[in-house]
């Protein structure tokens, strides 16, 4: 093995919440490496419709989107809700269209742009924090690389070696969940290709979307690890036929992602211990409707900002992260908080307004159909933690610190 690179950050990942973290490290002055474990550009399941905000992050951090970051069609107006009762409810975005990313190169844009020295085919494999310093150990299957860094920064994704390797115990302390797409030809589709289309329907699953991309039209479902995939999907598929008339070809292309889905809700996030921080969705950033970009990029540029400060000041990163990641903790699982739902505005898409529009018999629908979507989800005990949560954020002004690892 060869002697260790040091450096001042190492950031595991170089997805947008590592380019957010990078960009805000590098023009402060210091020197930082991100590890990716694929070769870039790599491949990353994900609908790439990100939210207004993240637009704007992207634009004020990156510069303008280059055409080669972008898939077919460009951009999307708004999402659609469906409700098995029957109504549909289309919401534009606010402020107008958002890009539909492709995320192959979208990353790989970003994580350029940020400055940062790159280490692709490079998989973080371990790290023990000296108090001073953390030592890191990478590999490639053929050689391992040793780094020395002031403060690691796990910015990798939902299945985060860095937190398994901070908290063992993790993998199997929470609910995990597939999240599948199937790519298929298109026959004849009537849903419109400017939006994306979401199912509360308890018989096809947790998540269930379709949308369109690069001539090809993306079925997804979201489901519980151990759960029959096919099974689910056929359904979706059938159900799509029959309700919606949609014909779809074979599938041409699948993706997979295993999900941390969750922790937003109940506030469970996962920030670190000592000199190593935890952002992005390895921290358990999750919007509604499974929208983690804007949070991955936001919590990332405050992780970034976070080792700043704690370089400049010279006192505990931890203190400093907990303290400023608030605001966006309080973002995201304000999206999850049925108060705010009732009675403040937490999304970009307004769906009390557009719902507010609705002949009664219509409401009564969508109430009751959210109902039934919701019960499957017993199971997990997630329903008084969040009326809890959503209790001490009207008292106190946020979210309880005390429940984050
Ligand atoms: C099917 C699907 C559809 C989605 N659709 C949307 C959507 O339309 N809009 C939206 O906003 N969000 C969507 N999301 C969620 C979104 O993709 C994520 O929330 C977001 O990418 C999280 O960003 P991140 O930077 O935190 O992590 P990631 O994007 O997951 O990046 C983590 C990076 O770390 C790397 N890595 C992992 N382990 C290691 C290791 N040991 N060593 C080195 N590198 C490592 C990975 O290869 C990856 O590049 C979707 C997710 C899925 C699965």
């Amino acid at each position: 093995m060869t002697k260790a690179r040091t450096v001042d950050v190492v950031i595991v990942g170089a997805s947008l919440s590592a380019a957010a973290v990078a960009k805000r490290l590098v023009d402060a002055g210091y020197e930082t490496i991100a590890l990716e474990r694929f070769c870039l550009p790599r491949t990353k399941p994900c609908s790439g419709i990100i939210s207004p905000r993240g637009h704007r992050f992207l634009i004020e951090n990156f510069g303008p989107l280059p055409k080669e970051v972008l898939h077919e069609p460009t951009s999307c107006k708004g999402v659609t809700f469906y409700f098995p009762g029957g109504v549909e409810l289309p919401m534009e975005f606010d402020h107008g269209s958002t890009p539909h990313l492709n995320r192959t190169y979208s990353d790989h844009w970003t994580i350029q742009r940020s400055g940062a020295e790159i280490h692709d085919n490079m998989r973080f494999l371990s790290a023990s924090d000296q108090g001073t310093h953390v030592d890191i150990v990478a590999g490639n299957g053929q050689e391992e690389k040793l780094y020395r860094a002031r403060y690691l920064i796990g910015a990798d994704g939902p299945n985060s070696k860095v937190v398994r390797t901070l908290y063992p115990e993790y993998r199997e302390a929470i609910t995990w969940f597939t999240v599948k797409q199937h790519l298929h030809e298109i026959v004849d589709c009537p849903l419109d290709p400017a939006y994306f289309h979401y199912w509360f329907h308890p018989e096809l699953g947790y998540y269930t979307w379709s949308h369109q991309r690069n001539g090809r039209q993306i079925v997804g479902v979201g489901h519980e690890a151990n759960d029959d995939f096919s099974l689910r999907h056929a359904k979706a598929l059938h159900y799509l036929e029959d309700r919606h008339k949609v014909k779809l070809g074979p599938c041409v292309t699948r993706e997979t992602s295993v999900n941390n889905f969750g922790l937003s809700l109940i506030n469970r996030y996962v920030f670190g211990r000592g000199n190593i921080i935890v952002t992005g969705q390895a921290a358990g950033f999750l919007n509604m409707i499974a929208e983690g970009m804007s949070a991955a990029l936001h919590s990332g540029a405050i992780a970034g900002e976070a080792a700043v400060d704690a370089f400049r000041l010279n006192r505990p990163i931890q203190e400093i992260y907990r303290t400023m990641i608030q605001s966006e903790v309080r973002r995201c699982s304000d999206q999850w908080n049925i108060m705010k739902i009732l009675f403040g505005r937490p999304h970009e898409a307004d769906f009390m307004g557009t719902l507010a529009k609705r002949s009664k018999r219509e409401k009564l629908i969508v109430l009751k159909d959210v109902a039934k979507f919701l019960a499957p989800w017993g199971k997990y005990n997630w329903g008084r933690q969040m009326l809890w949560q959503a209790i001490t954020r009207q008292v106190t002004g946020g979210y309880n610190p005390r429940r984050w690892r």
